[in-house]
C-alpha cells in the first residue's frame, strides 16, 4: 500500500510517500519547471512510487482549479494556462489508485487542523506567505472548499489603504501587498539590494532598516484583512506561515496592532494570530489528508 503526496505550489513542484516514518528530508522537490511540466511531475511521481503498488495519490495544486473536472491552469506554469488535466494524468499513471485534489489553501487548512496550529479551535483562517499567499478557511471544524474549489484565497481580499496592482488584474489586494515578490520589490524601490523574500526575512531579523519596514507593511496588510475577514465568519485563530511570518518577525507587532484597531467587535476579543509550526510541509500534509481521506471513503 503505497499512497503519495503531491504538491503544484506556487514556486515548486514536489512529492513525497505518505507514511509513518518518512520525515521532512525524504521530500522531493523541484523548481516550477518551464517547459514540461507534466514530463517533470510523472517522473517525481514514479521515481517515488518506485515500482510499486500505488493506492492513493492527493494533489494540492495552486490555483485556480476546476475541482469537478480535475482541471488546473495555475499562474506559474504557463503551458498549462488553457487547463491541464492533472487528475486524470495522474490516474492514468497510477490506474488502481484513487486520486483525490483540493486547491493549495484547502491543503494548507486541512494540515493546520490535523498537525498544526487550528487543532483545538473550530474557526480559523491558516495563511502561508511565500512569494505569494496561500490561504485556507476553516468554519464549524470543516474546511471550506467553495463552488468551484477555489475558496480561502485571502491573498485577494482587498485591504483599505492600498492600490497596488495584484497578479489577478485587480488593484489592492493582500497579496499585491503582503505577498513575497510585491514585498521584495517594495523594498527594492527603498534602496535595499536583495533578491528574494527569504533575504527579506533574514535581512529583517539582523534589523536592517528597510526591511524590517517592509515586513512591517506586509504586518499591517495582513492584519488589516484578518480584521476584514474574522467578523465575517467569526474567526478565533490565524496560523501564518511562510519565511517572514517566524516567531520574532517585524511583522507580528504590527500584525497584531492593526487586527486590534479595525477587529473590535466583543466576539472577536480572543483573535490570536500564530505562527504555524508546518514549515514548507503544509501543503504537502495536507494532500495527505485528502489521500487518506479518498481512501476510507
Ligand atoms: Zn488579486
Amino acid at each position: 500500500m503505497t499512497i503519495l503526496a503531491l504538491e503544484i505550489g506556487p514556486t515548486r513542484f514536489a512529492a513525497i510517500e505518505i507514511a509513518d516514518d518518512v520525515g521532512a528530508d525524504l521530500v522531493q522537490r523541484i523548481p516550477v519547471p518551464r517547459d514540461g511540466a507534466w514530463d517533470r511531475v510523472r517522473a517525481l511521481l514514479l521515481g517515488i512510487a518506485a515500482g510499486r503498488d500505488v493506492t492513493a495519490v492527493g494533489i494540492a495544486s495552486n490555483g485556480p482549479i476546476d475541482m469537478a473536472s480535475g482541471v488546473v491552469a495555475p499562474d506559474q506554469v504557463r503551458e498549462w494556462q488553457a487547463g491541464f488535466p492533472l487528475v486524470e494524468s495522474v490516474q492514468k499513471l497510477f490506474p488502481a489508485a484513487t486520486v483525490a485534489m483540493a486547491l493549495d489553501g484547502v491543503c494548507l487548512a486541512l494540515a493546520e487542523r490535523h498537525f498544526g496550529a487550528t487543532q483545538e479551535v473550530m474557526d480559523s483562517l491558516s495563511i502561508y506567505i511565500g512569494d505569494t499567499i496561500v490561504g485556507g478557511v476553516m468554519v464549524g471544524g470543516f474546511v471550506v472548499v467553495g463552488r468551484t474549489g477555489n475558496a480561502g484565497q485571502i491573498g485577494h481580499v482587498l485591504v483599505p489603504g492600498y492600490d497596488d496592482r495584484c497578479v489577478c488584474g485587480g488593484r489592492g489586494c493582500l497579496e499585491s501587498v503582503a505577498g513575497g515578490a510585491a514585498l521584495t520589490k517594495w523594498a527594492r524601490e527603498q534602496g535595499w539590494d536583495g533578491d528574494s523574500v527569504e533575504a527579506l526575512a533574514a535581512d529583517a531579523q539582523a534589523a536592517d532598516r528597510i526591511a524590517v519596514a517592509a515586513l512591517e507593511r506586509a504586518g499591517t496588510a495582513l492584519g488589516r484583512a484578518i480584521a476584514s475577514v474574522a467578523p465575517l465568519l467569526d474567526i478565533d485563530r490565524v496560523a501564518i506561515g511562510g519565511p517572514i511570518a517566524t516567531p520574532g518577525s517585524p511583522l507580528w507587532k504590527s500584525l497584531h496592532n492593526a487586527a486590534a484597531m479595525h477587529a473590535r467587535l466583543p466576539f472577536l476579543t480572543g483573535l490570536r494570530a500564530v505562527s504555524s509550526e508546518l514549515e514548507d510541509l503544509g501543503l504537502l500534509a495536507g494532500a495527505g489528508v485528502i489521500a487518506l481521506t479518498s481512501q476510507s471513503e
